[in-house]
């Protein structure tokens, strides 16, 4: 009998290269990789999970506190398929 352990998505705030756009993106965990897809336009990478994954995602989300403050916009970056364009 296998147990698959279930891990739930994680949504994070990011630049996507792939459509300029700053997005959210959704990472799915598959064994020891991830598969990390902008929510926008569904360009994907893979990540090894988690620890590139984490490494990630902490470097995002103080880029975006940081320019929260600027550009309060990035601020409402929640849902999937979200979009904002900065120059
Ligand atoms: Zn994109």
């Amino acid at each position: 009998m296998i147990i698959e352990k279930k891990i739930d998505p994680i949504l994070h705030r990011q630049k996507c290269h792939a459509c300029g756009y700053y997005t959210i993106y959704e990472a799915i965990p598959t064994g020891d990789t991830a598969t990390d897809t902008c929510t926008y336009c569904g360009h994907q990478v893979q990540l090894n999970w988690y620890s590139d994954l984490r490494a990630a995602i902490k470097s995002n989300e103080k880029w975006f506190k940081d320019m929260a403050a600027v550009v309060p916009e990035l601020d409402q970056l929640k849902n999937r398929g979200d979009h904002i364009l900065l120059d």
